[in-house]
Protein backbone atom coordinates (compact mmCIF):
# COMPACT_ATOMS: atom_id res chain seq x y z
CA UNK A 1 0.00 0.00 0.00
CA UNK A 2 1.66 2.91 -1.19
CA UNK A 3 -0.70 5.66 -0.50
CA UNK A 4 1.36 8.96 -0.30
CA UNK A 5 -1.70 10.37 2.17
CA UNK A 6 -1.41 7.14 4.33
CA UNK A 7 2.05 8.01 4.78
CA UNK A 8 1.49 11.44 5.87
CA UNK A 9 -1.77 10.08 7.68
CA UNK A 10 0.57 7.90 10.25
CA UNK A 11 2.85 10.50 10.99
CA UNK A 12 -0.06 12.17 12.98
CA UNK A 13 0.52 12.76 16.40
CA UNK A 14 -1.43 10.13 18.56
CA UNK A 15 -3.21 13.12 19.93
CA UNK A 16 -5.47 14.00 17.48
CA UNK A 17 -6.71 17.32 19.50
CA UNK A 18 -3.43 19.11 18.94
CA UNK A 19 -3.35 22.47 16.79
CA UNK A 20 -1.85 21.40 13.25
CA UNK A 21 -2.53 24.45 11.91
CA UNK A 22 -2.84 28.08 12.69
CA UNK A 23 -3.60 31.09 10.36
CA UNK A 24 -5.94 33.49 10.16
CA UNK A 25 -8.85 34.27 8.69
CA UNK A 26 -9.43 36.94 5.45
CA UNK A 27 -11.43 38.81 7.87
CA UNK A 28 -8.27 38.75 11.12
CA UNK A 29 -10.42 35.71 12.82
CA UNK A 30 -7.52 33.54 13.99
CA UNK A 31 -7.78 30.18 13.16
CA UNK A 32 -6.78 26.70 14.53
CA UNK A 33 -7.02 23.26 12.73
CA UNK A 34 -6.24 20.07 14.92
CA UNK A 35 -4.79 17.14 13.09
CA UNK A 36 -8.70 15.62 13.67
CA UNK A 37 -10.13 18.20 11.72
CA UNK A 38 -7.36 17.91 8.60
CA UNK A 39 -8.26 13.66 8.60
CA UNK A 40 -12.01 14.33 9.09
CA UNK A 41 -12.23 17.24 6.60
CA UNK A 42 -10.23 15.31 3.98
CA UNK A 43 -11.99 12.03 4.84
CA UNK A 44 -15.32 14.40 3.46
CA UNK A 45 -13.54 15.69 0.55
CA UNK A 46 -12.16 12.30 -0.32
CA UNK A 47 -15.79 10.74 -0.40
CA UNK A 48 -17.13 13.47 -2.20
CA UNK A 49 -14.20 12.66 -5.06
CA UNK A 50 -15.36 9.21 -4.69
CA UNK A 51 -18.94 9.59 -5.17
CA UNK A 52 -18.39 11.17 -8.63
CA UNK A 53 -17.44 7.79 -10.05
CA UNK A 54 -14.53 9.21 -11.94
CA UNK A 55 -12.48 7.33 -14.19
CA UNK A 56 -8.78 5.73 -12.26
CA UNK A 57 -6.16 8.48 -12.96
CA UNK A 58 -8.56 11.26 -12.97
CA UNK A 59 -6.89 14.62 -12.91
CA UNK A 60 -8.36 17.27 -10.12
CA UNK A 61 -7.73 20.47 -11.54
CA UNK A 62 -7.32 22.97 -8.63
CA UNK A 63 -7.00 27.05 -9.02
CA UNK A 64 -7.94 28.58 -5.86
CA UNK A 65 -6.56 31.05 -3.66
CA UNK A 66 -4.23 29.65 -0.41
CA UNK A 67 -6.30 28.35 2.41
CA UNK A 68 -5.89 25.80 4.95
CA UNK A 69 -8.62 24.04 2.69
CA UNK A 70 -7.19 24.03 -0.47
CA UNK A 71 -4.23 21.98 1.49
CA UNK A 72 -6.88 19.54 2.58
CA UNK A 73 -8.28 19.14 -1.26
CA UNK A 74 -4.91 18.27 -1.76
CA UNK A 75 -4.78 15.75 0.61
CA UNK A 76 -8.19 14.75 0.02
CA UNK A 77 -7.10 13.81 -4.15
CA UNK A 78 -4.05 11.34 -2.53
CA UNK A 79 -6.69 10.03 -0.83
CA UNK A 80 -9.62 9.59 -2.89
CA UNK A 81 -6.25 7.89 -5.35
CA UNK A 82 -6.90 10.51 -8.17
CA UNK A 83 -4.52 12.69 -9.49
CA UNK A 84 -3.85 16.68 -7.98
CA UNK A 85 -2.91 19.34 -10.45
CA UNK A 86 -2.46 22.55 -8.75
CA UNK A 87 -2.14 25.81 -11.33
CA UNK A 88 -1.08 29.30 -10.04
CA UNK A 89 -3.82 31.66 -8.89
CA UNK A 90 -1.79 34.14 -11.30
CA UNK A 91 -3.13 32.62 -14.77
CA UNK A 92 -5.93 33.85 -16.62
CA UNK A 93 -8.22 32.39 -19.44
CA UNK A 94 -5.67 32.14 -22.53
CA UNK A 95 -3.03 29.78 -19.83
CA UNK A 96 -6.41 28.07 -18.17
CA UNK A 97 -7.68 26.94 -21.66
CA UNK A 98 -4.10 25.78 -22.29
CA UNK A 99 -4.23 23.85 -18.83
CA UNK A 100 -7.57 22.21 -19.09
CA UNK A 101 -7.32 21.75 -22.62
CA UNK A 102 -3.97 19.45 -22.13
CA UNK A 103 -4.46 18.13 -18.61
CA UNK A 104 -8.40 17.05 -19.41
CA UNK A 105 -9.48 17.17 -15.70
CA UNK A 106 -12.25 15.49 -14.37
CA UNK A 107 -13.06 17.54 -12.14
CA UNK A 108 -11.90 21.44 -11.53
CA UNK A 109 -12.07 23.76 -8.84
CA UNK A 110 -11.91 27.25 -8.58
CA UNK A 111 -12.36 30.49 -6.85
CA UNK A 112 -15.78 31.37 -6.35
CA UNK A 113 -15.53 34.87 -8.23
CA UNK A 114 -14.05 32.83 -11.32
CA UNK A 115 -16.71 30.49 -11.61
CA UNK A 116 -18.05 32.36 -14.60
CA UNK A 117 -15.38 32.17 -17.12
CA UNK A 118 -13.52 28.78 -15.71
CA UNK A 119 -16.73 26.73 -15.79
CA UNK A 120 -17.34 27.70 -19.05
CA UNK A 121 -13.74 27.09 -20.53
CA UNK A 122 -14.05 23.88 -18.36
CA UNK A 123 -17.52 22.81 -19.77
CA UNK A 124 -16.03 23.11 -22.97
CA UNK A 125 -13.11 20.76 -23.14
CA UNK A 126 -15.16 18.18 -21.65
CA UNK A 127 -14.90 18.73 -17.51
CA UNK A 128 -17.60 17.28 -16.10
CA UNK A 129 -17.83 18.23 -12.12
CA UNK A 130 -16.67 22.07 -11.60
CA UNK A 131 -16.75 23.01 -7.83
CA UNK A 132 -15.75 26.64 -5.76
CA UNK A 133 -13.28 26.86 -3.36
CA UNK A 134 -12.71 29.95 -1.14
CA UNK A 135 -10.01 31.31 0.61
CA UNK A 136 -13.02 32.02 3.94
CA UNK A 137 -14.47 29.12 3.96
CA UNK A 138 -17.45 29.18 1.37
CA UNK A 139 -18.12 27.82 -2.20
CA UNK A 140 -19.70 24.27 -3.68
CA UNK A 141 -16.74 22.04 -2.40
CA UNK A 142 -17.05 22.57 0.98
CA UNK A 143 -21.19 22.67 0.92
CA UNK A 144 -21.24 19.14 -1.06
CA UNK A 145 -18.25 17.99 1.12
CA UNK A 146 -20.75 18.38 3.94
CA UNK A 147 -22.76 15.58 3.10
CA UNK A 148 -20.29 13.27 2.74
CA UNK A 149 -19.10 10.85 6.01
CA UNK A 150 -15.86 12.10 7.29
CA UNK A 151 -14.77 8.16 7.58
CA UNK A 152 -12.31 7.67 4.52
CA UNK A 153 -10.39 4.39 3.58
CA UNK A 154 -6.82 5.88 1.62
CA UNK A 155 -7.49 4.33 -1.95
CA UNK A 156 -4.87 1.52 -2.40
CA UNK A 157 -1.64 2.90 -4.94
CA UNK A 158 1.24 0.94 -6.16
CA UNK A 159 4.21 3.56 -6.04
CA UNK A 160 4.78 3.72 -9.27
CA UNK A 161 0.78 5.53 -9.03
CA UNK A 162 0.50 9.03 -10.39
CA UNK A 163 -0.16 11.46 -7.18
CA UNK A 164 0.03 14.86 -8.90
CA UNK A 165 0.54 16.48 -12.02
CA UNK A 166 2.88 19.83 -11.59
CA UNK A 167 3.18 21.99 -14.31
CA UNK A 168 6.57 23.91 -14.33
CA UNK A 169 7.20 27.44 -13.31
CA UNK A 170 7.39 28.32 -17.81
CA UNK A 171 10.62 30.35 -17.31
CA UNK A 172 12.61 28.84 -20.23
CA UNK A 173 9.08 28.43 -22.17
CA UNK A 174 5.77 27.19 -22.13
CA UNK A 175 4.95 25.51 -19.06
CA UNK A 176 4.88 21.13 -18.92
CA UNK A 177 3.37 18.98 -17.06
CA UNK A 178 5.81 16.23 -14.63
CA UNK A 179 4.16 13.73 -13.77
CA UNK A 180 5.01 12.69 -10.27
CA UNK A 181 4.15 9.23 -8.16
CA UNK A 182 3.33 8.95 -4.79
CA UNK A 183 7.00 6.91 -4.50
CA UNK A 184 8.45 10.03 -5.94
CA UNK A 185 7.19 11.91 -3.71
CA UNK A 186 7.18 10.00 -0.32
CA UNK A 187 10.53 9.26 -1.06
CA UNK A 188 11.84 12.35 -0.78
CA UNK A 189 9.85 13.72 1.98
CA UNK A 190 11.35 11.15 4.08
CA UNK A 191 14.83 11.62 2.79
CA UNK A 192 14.77 15.65 3.19
CA UNK A 193 13.00 14.67 7.29
CA UNK A 194 16.46 12.54 7.62
CA UNK A 195 18.64 15.34 6.13
CA UNK A 196 17.04 18.39 7.65
CA UNK A 197 16.77 17.07 10.99
CA UNK A 198 13.41 17.52 11.58
CA UNK A 199 12.41 16.47 15.09
CA UNK A 200 9.02 15.30 16.79
CA UNK A 201 9.79 16.86 20.54
CA UNK A 202 11.91 20.07 21.35
CA UNK A 203 11.32 23.71 19.73
CA UNK A 204 9.47 26.38 21.44
CA UNK A 205 6.70 24.10 23.14
CA UNK A 206 8.33 20.96 23.70
CA UNK A 207 6.33 19.56 20.74
CA UNK A 208 8.73 19.26 18.06
CA UNK A 209 9.65 21.23 14.97
CA UNK A 210 7.33 24.12 13.72
CA UNK A 211 6.98 25.48 10.00
CA UNK A 212 6.36 28.80 9.10
CA UNK A 213 4.74 27.94 5.43
CA UNK A 214 4.36 31.58 3.64
CA UNK A 215 4.91 30.06 0.18
CA UNK A 216 2.29 29.39 -2.63
CA UNK A 217 1.12 26.05 -2.75
CA UNK A 218 0.37 25.58 -6.52
CA UNK A 219 4.67 24.71 -6.79
CA UNK A 220 6.62 22.41 -5.92
CA UNK A 221 8.22 24.52 -3.02
CA UNK A 222 5.25 25.33 -0.62
CA UNK A 223 3.36 22.25 -1.47
CA UNK A 224 5.43 19.42 -1.32
CA UNK A 225 8.50 20.51 0.34
CA UNK A 226 6.99 22.30 3.17
CA UNK A 227 3.63 20.79 3.26
CA UNK A 228 5.23 17.19 2.99
CA UNK A 229 8.19 18.14 5.71
CA UNK A 230 5.48 19.57 8.43
CA UNK A 231 2.69 16.68 7.60
CA UNK A 232 5.63 13.58 7.76
CA UNK A 233 7.17 14.80 11.36
CA UNK A 234 3.73 15.48 12.55
CA UNK A 235 4.67 19.28 12.88
CA UNK A 236 2.44 21.93 13.45
CA UNK A 237 2.11 25.07 10.54
CA UNK A 238 1.87 28.61 11.05
CA UNK A 239 0.26 29.24 7.97
CA UNK A 240 -0.05 32.35 5.74
CA UNK A 241 -2.09 32.80 3.21
CA UNK A 242 -0.17 35.48 1.96
CA UNK A 243 3.70 36.43 2.56
CA UNK A 244 3.98 39.38 4.90
CA UNK A 245 7.57 40.00 6.43
CA UNK A 246 5.93 41.43 9.29
CA UNK A 247 3.73 38.51 10.44
CA UNK A 248 6.51 36.32 9.57
CA UNK A 249 9.04 37.97 11.99
CA UNK A 250 6.36 37.83 14.79
CA UNK A 251 5.94 34.38 14.46
CA UNK A 252 9.69 33.00 14.61
CA UNK A 253 9.35 32.68 18.17
CA UNK A 254 6.81 30.22 18.23
CA UNK A 255 8.64 28.55 15.33
CA UNK A 256 11.87 26.88 13.83
CA UNK A 257 11.95 26.12 10.49
CA UNK A 258 11.38 28.81 7.78
CA UNK A 259 11.46 28.07 4.18
CA UNK A 260 11.68 30.25 1.49
CA UNK A 261 12.09 31.92 -2.07
CA UNK A 262 15.04 34.42 -2.12
CA UNK A 263 12.91 37.48 -2.59
CA UNK A 264 11.52 36.17 0.86
CA UNK A 265 14.73 36.26 2.66
CA UNK A 266 15.52 40.00 0.38
CA UNK A 267 11.97 41.15 2.27
CA UNK A 268 12.90 39.93 5.38
CA UNK A 269 16.46 41.61 5.47
CA UNK A 270 14.32 44.72 4.95
CA UNK A 271 12.54 44.74 8.27
CA UNK A 272 14.42 46.70 11.35
CA UNK A 273 12.88 44.19 13.50
CA UNK A 274 14.97 40.82 11.90
CA UNK A 275 17.89 40.49 14.69
CA UNK A 276 19.14 37.23 16.63
CA UNK A 277 16.61 38.23 19.24
CA UNK A 278 13.73 37.96 17.00
CA UNK A 279 15.17 34.26 15.28
CA UNK A 280 16.97 32.96 18.67
CA UNK A 281 14.18 30.01 18.66
CA UNK A 282 14.55 29.32 14.80
CA UNK A 283 16.35 26.04 14.43
CA UNK A 284 16.48 26.25 10.49
CA UNK A 285 16.24 28.70 7.72
CA UNK A 286 16.01 26.89 3.95
CA UNK A 287 16.42 28.73 0.29
CA UNK A 288 15.53 27.72 -3.22
CA UNK A 289 13.82 27.61 -6.03
CA UNK A 290 15.58 30.39 -7.34
CA UNK A 291 19.59 31.64 -6.96
CA UNK A 292 20.06 32.79 -3.22
CA UNK A 293 22.84 35.79 -3.89
CA UNK A 294 25.95 35.57 -1.99
CA UNK A 295 24.92 38.86 -0.51
CA UNK A 296 21.53 38.30 0.92
CA UNK A 297 23.51 34.85 2.53
CA UNK A 298 26.09 36.81 4.28
CA UNK A 299 23.87 39.58 5.77
CA UNK A 300 21.67 37.37 6.76
CA UNK A 301 24.27 35.47 9.28
CA UNK A 302 25.10 38.74 10.08
CA UNK A 303 21.85 39.72 11.25
CA UNK A 304 20.41 36.67 12.83
CA UNK A 305 23.42 34.36 13.85
CA UNK A 306 21.74 31.59 11.41
CA UNK A 307 23.31 30.00 8.31
CA UNK A 308 20.35 30.05 5.63
CA UNK A 309 20.43 25.98 3.86
CA UNK A 310 20.27 26.44 0.16
CA UNK A 311 19.01 23.39 -1.69
CA UNK A 312 18.15 22.90 -5.15
CA UNK A 313 15.65 21.35 -7.41
CA UNK A 314 12.82 21.39 -9.92
CA UNK A 315 9.27 20.37 -10.60
CA UNK A 316 10.29 17.31 -12.85
CA UNK A 317 12.64 15.99 -9.65
CA UNK A 318 11.39 17.41 -6.16
CA UNK A 319 14.74 17.83 -4.23
CA UNK A 320 18.03 17.26 -5.56
CA UNK A 321 20.74 18.95 -3.63
CA UNK A 322 21.02 20.53 -0.04
CA UNK A 323 23.67 22.11 2.11
CA UNK A 324 24.22 20.15 4.62
CA UNK A 325 22.62 20.37 8.03
CA UNK A 326 24.93 18.33 10.15
CA UNK A 327 27.63 16.57 9.55
CA UNK A 328 27.21 14.55 6.46
CA UNK A 329 29.12 11.28 6.75
CA UNK A 330 28.68 10.55 2.87
CA UNK A 331 31.12 13.47 2.11
CA UNK A 332 33.83 13.36 4.67
CA UNK A 333 31.25 14.54 7.29
CA UNK A 334 31.64 17.92 6.12
CA UNK A 335 28.82 20.27 7.56
CA UNK A 336 29.04 23.66 6.39
CA UNK A 337 26.51 25.23 4.56
CA UNK A 338 28.20 27.28 2.00
CA UNK A 339 27.15 30.42 -0.05
CA UNK A 340 26.50 30.21 -3.73
CA UNK A 341 26.54 26.70 -3.78
CA UNK A 342 23.66 24.41 -3.65
CA UNK A 343 25.22 21.09 -1.14
CA UNK A 344 25.40 17.86 -1.76
CA UNK A 345 22.88 15.04 -3.83
CA UNK A 346 20.68 14.44 -1.25
CA UNK A 347 20.57 10.95 -0.15
CA UNK A 348 19.48 7.96 -3.21
CA UNK A 349 20.05 11.04 -5.88
CA UNK A 350 22.65 10.25 -8.54
CA UNK A 351 23.99 13.54 -9.74
CA UNK A 352 26.59 14.07 -12.80
CA UNK A 353 27.97 16.65 -14.86
CA UNK A 354 28.75 15.89 -18.15
CA UNK A 355 29.62 17.49 -21.69
CA UNK A 356 27.22 17.80 -24.44
CA UNK A 357 28.10 13.97 -25.34
CA UNK A 358 26.62 12.44 -22.18
CA UNK A 359 30.31 12.09 -21.14
CA UNK A 360 30.74 12.76 -17.08
CA UNK A 361 33.54 15.73 -16.99
CA UNK A 362 36.09 15.59 -14.52
CA UNK A 363 35.61 17.45 -10.88
CA UNK A 364 35.71 21.39 -10.94
CA UNK A 365 34.37 21.61 -14.67
CA UNK A 366 31.30 23.39 -15.64
CA UNK A 367 29.12 21.28 -17.77
CA UNK A 368 25.02 19.96 -18.21
CA UNK A 369 23.47 18.77 -14.64
CA UNK A 370 22.23 14.60 -15.07
CA UNK A 371 20.74 13.16 -12.04
CA UNK A 372 18.70 9.85 -11.12
CA UNK A 373 16.78 8.82 -8.49
CA UNK A 374 13.69 7.39 -7.25
CA UNK A 375 12.25 11.09 -6.75
CA UNK A 376 12.91 11.91 -10.28
CA UNK A 377 9.42 12.02 -12.04
CA UNK A 378 7.75 9.87 -14.48
CA UNK A 379 8.09 12.21 -17.83
CA UNK A 380 6.17 15.16 -19.38
CA UNK A 381 2.15 14.53 -19.39
CA UNK A 382 1.31 14.11 -22.88
CA UNK A 383 4.54 14.41 -24.43
CA UNK A 384 6.40 11.30 -24.85
CA UNK A 385 8.43 12.76 -27.69
CA UNK A 386 10.07 15.60 -25.00
CA UNK A 387 10.00 13.22 -22.45
CA UNK A 388 12.54 10.81 -24.69
CA UNK A 389 14.54 14.02 -25.44
CA UNK A 390 14.98 15.04 -21.50
CA UNK A 391 16.26 11.35 -20.78
CA UNK A 392 19.57 9.51 -21.84
CA UNK A 393 19.92 6.32 -23.16
CA UNK A 394 21.16 4.95 -19.76
CA UNK A 395 18.52 6.85 -17.62
CA UNK A 396 19.70 10.17 -16.71
CA UNK A 397 17.10 13.20 -17.04
CA UNK A 398 18.76 16.10 -18.06
CA UNK A 399 18.07 18.99 -15.64
CA UNK A 400 18.68 21.88 -17.90
CA UNK A 401 20.79 23.54 -15.75
CA UNK A 402 24.47 24.11 -15.90
CA UNK A 403 26.45 23.82 -12.81
CA UNK A 404 29.93 22.02 -11.69
CA UNK A 405 31.20 19.63 -8.77
CA UNK A 406 34.44 20.54 -6.58
CA UNK A 407 36.22 18.91 -5.17
CA UNK A 408 35.04 18.89 -1.73
CA UNK A 409 31.40 17.66 -3.38
CA UNK A 410 29.72 20.61 -3.18
CA UNK A 411 27.38 21.27 -6.33
CA UNK A 412 27.17 24.97 -7.85
CA UNK A 413 24.57 25.97 -10.61
CA UNK A 414 25.77 28.31 -12.87
CA UNK A 415 23.19 28.96 -14.93
CA UNK A 416 20.48 27.17 -17.74
CA UNK A 417 21.58 25.73 -20.78
CA UNK A 418 18.89 27.49 -22.44
CA UNK A 419 20.55 30.86 -20.91
CA UNK A 420 23.96 29.91 -21.73
CA UNK A 421 25.71 32.35 -24.67
CA UNK A 422 27.93 31.34 -26.69
CA UNK A 423 30.00 34.28 -28.26
CA UNK A 424 32.53 33.83 -31.24
CA UNK A 425 32.61 30.01 -30.65
CA UNK A 426 33.32 30.42 -26.62
CA UNK A 427 31.09 29.28 -23.60
CA UNK A 428 29.85 32.11 -21.42
CA UNK A 429 28.47 31.31 -18.29
CA UNK A 430 25.94 34.24 -17.10
CA UNK A 431 26.20 33.17 -13.57
CA UNK A 432 30.00 34.36 -14.10
CA UNK A 433 29.85 37.73 -15.55
CA UNK A 434 27.01 38.84 -13.12
CA UNK A 435 28.51 37.71 -9.95
CA UNK A 436 31.38 40.08 -10.91
CA UNK A 437 28.59 43.31 -11.86
CA UNK A 438 26.78 42.53 -8.39
CA UNK A 439 30.19 42.63 -6.74
CA UNK A 440 30.33 46.40 -8.23
CA UNK A 441 29.42 49.11 -5.62
CA UNK A 442 26.23 50.32 -5.68
CA UNK A 443 24.52 47.43 -7.83
CA UNK A 444 22.00 45.08 -6.19
CA UNK A 445 21.53 42.64 -8.94
CA UNK A 446 22.10 41.39 -12.51
CA UNK A 447 21.09 39.68 -15.35
CA UNK A 448 23.23 38.51 -18.13
CA UNK A 449 21.56 37.38 -21.70
CA UNK A 450 22.61 36.56 -25.20
CA UNK A 451 21.08 38.03 -28.08
CA UNK A 452 22.07 37.56 -32.08
CA UNK A 453 24.85 39.44 -33.37
CA UNK A 454 26.32 39.12 -36.79
CA UNK A 455 30.19 38.29 -36.47
CA UNK A 456 29.70 36.31 -32.91
CA UNK A 457 26.85 34.69 -33.47
CA UNK A 458 25.36 35.66 -29.95
CA UNK A 459 27.01 38.41 -27.57
CA UNK A 460 25.92 39.27 -23.97
CA UNK A 461 23.87 41.89 -22.74
CA UNK A 462 23.77 43.00 -19.26
CA UNK A 463 20.35 44.16 -17.29
CA UNK A 464 21.87 45.97 -14.23
CA UNK A 465 19.48 46.88 -11.22
CA UNK A 466 20.97 49.70 -8.76
CA UNK A 467 20.92 49.64 -4.98
CA UNK A 468 18.11 52.51 -3.44
CA UNK A 469 19.86 55.83 -3.81
CA UNK A 470 22.67 54.34 -6.24
CA UNK A 471 23.27 56.00 -9.50
CA UNK A 472 25.18 53.95 -12.05
CA UNK A 473 26.68 54.45 -15.23
CA UNK A 474 26.46 51.61 -17.88
CA UNK A 475 29.55 52.29 -19.22
CA UNK A 476 31.73 52.20 -16.18
CA UNK A 477 30.44 48.64 -15.51
CA UNK A 478 31.54 47.39 -18.99
CA UNK A 479 34.27 49.35 -18.40
CA UNK A 480 35.58 47.46 -14.93
CA UNK A 481 34.62 43.98 -15.99
CA UNK A 482 37.07 44.73 -19.02
CA UNK A 483 39.70 44.93 -16.44
CA UNK A 484 38.58 41.75 -14.84
CA UNK A 485 37.73 39.35 -17.45
CA UNK A 486 38.58 37.64 -20.95
CA UNK A 487 37.26 39.82 -23.73
CA UNK A 488 34.52 37.08 -24.94
CA UNK A 489 33.06 37.61 -21.41
CA UNK A 490 32.47 41.34 -21.92
CA UNK A 491 28.47 42.40 -22.36
CA UNK A 492 28.47 44.57 -25.42
CA UNK A 493 25.95 46.53 -24.03
CA UNK A 494 24.96 47.26 -20.31
CA UNK A 495 21.56 48.88 -19.23
CA UNK A 496 20.71 50.36 -15.75
CA UNK A 497 17.08 49.42 -15.00
CA UNK A 498 14.54 49.51 -12.12
CA UNK A 499 13.58 45.82 -12.21
CA UNK A 500 13.78 42.67 -13.34
CA UNK A 501 11.49 40.77 -15.09
CA UNK A 502 10.13 37.46 -12.67
CA UNK A 503 7.47 35.08 -12.90
CA UNK A 504 5.39 34.41 -9.60
CA UNK A 505 7.92 32.15 -7.69
CA UNK A 506 10.89 35.35 -8.23
CA UNK A 507 12.36 33.65 -10.89
CA UNK A 508 14.37 36.15 -13.10
CA UNK A 509 12.87 35.70 -17.13
CA UNK A 510 15.53 35.76 -19.18
CA UNK A 511 13.28 35.02 -21.81
CA UNK A 512 11.72 37.99 -21.99
CA UNK A 513 14.92 40.14 -21.63
CA UNK A 514 16.44 38.08 -24.31
CA UNK A 515 13.06 39.16 -26.34
CA UNK A 516 13.51 42.53 -25.56
CA UNK A 517 16.66 43.03 -26.44
CA UNK A 518 17.29 40.79 -29.60
CA UNK A 519 17.34 43.48 -32.40
CA UNK A 520 20.25 45.38 -30.84
CA UNK A 521 22.86 43.96 -33.08
CA UNK A 522 20.35 42.26 -35.63
P1 LIG B 1 10.47 25.80 -16.93
O1 LIG B 1 11.01 24.42 -16.74
O2 LIG B 1 9.03 25.80 -17.34
O3 LIG B 1 11.32 26.68 -17.77
P2 LIG B 1 11.39 26.30 -14.23
O4 LIG B 1 12.53 25.42 -14.57
O5 LIG B 1 11.72 27.63 -13.60
O6 LIG B 1 10.46 26.54 -15.48
P3 LIG B 1 10.64 24.90 -11.84
O7 LIG B 1 10.57 23.44 -11.97
O8 LIG B 1 9.68 25.57 -10.93
O9 LIG B 1 10.41 25.54 -13.25
O10 LIG B 1 12.07 25.37 -11.36
C1 LIG B 1 13.20 24.54 -11.36
C2 LIG B 1 14.44 25.34 -11.69
O11 LIG B 1 14.66 26.34 -10.69
C3 LIG B 1 15.70 24.52 -11.70
O12 LIG B 1 15.86 23.82 -12.92
C4 LIG B 1 16.77 25.60 -11.48
O13 LIG B 1 17.10 26.24 -12.70
C5 LIG B 1 16.07 26.60 -10.59
N1 LIG B 1 16.49 26.46 -9.19
C6 LIG B 1 15.86 25.81 -8.18
N2 LIG B 1 16.55 25.91 -7.03
C7 LIG B 1 17.67 26.63 -7.33
C8 LIG B 1 18.80 27.09 -6.58
N3 LIG B 1 18.91 26.85 -5.29
N4 LIG B 1 19.74 27.80 -7.25
C9 LIG B 1 19.63 28.06 -8.56
N5 LIG B 1 18.60 27.67 -9.31
C10 LIG B 1 17.63 26.97 -8.71
MG1 LIG C 1 12.60 23.68 -15.72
Amino acid sequence: HHNLFSALRAAFPADLSSTAVETTAPDGTPLFYTWGDLDRASARMANLLASLKLPEGSRVAVQVEKSVEAMVLYLATLRAGYVFLPLNTAYQSAEIEYFIGNAEPGVVVCTPGNFGWVSKIAFNQGTGHVFTLGDDRTGSLLERAAHHSDVHQPVQKSADDLAAILYTSGTTGRSKGAMLTHGNLLSNAVTLKDYWGWTATGGPDGRGDVLIHALPIFHVHGLFVAIHGALINGSKMIWFAKFDPKAVLAAMPRATVFMGVPTLYVRLLAEAGLTKDAAKNMRLFIAGSAPLLIETFTEWQRRTGHTILERYGMSETIMLTSNPYAADKRHAGQSERRGATVGFPLPGVGLRVVDDANKPLPVGEIGNIQVQGPNVFKGYWRMPEKTKEEFTADGWFKTGDVGKVDERDYVSIVGRSKDLIISGGYNVYPAEIEGYINDMPGVAESALVGVPHPDFGEVGVAVVIAKPGASLNPDAIVAQLKSQLANFKIPKKCFVVPELPRNTMGKVQKNLLREQHKGLFA
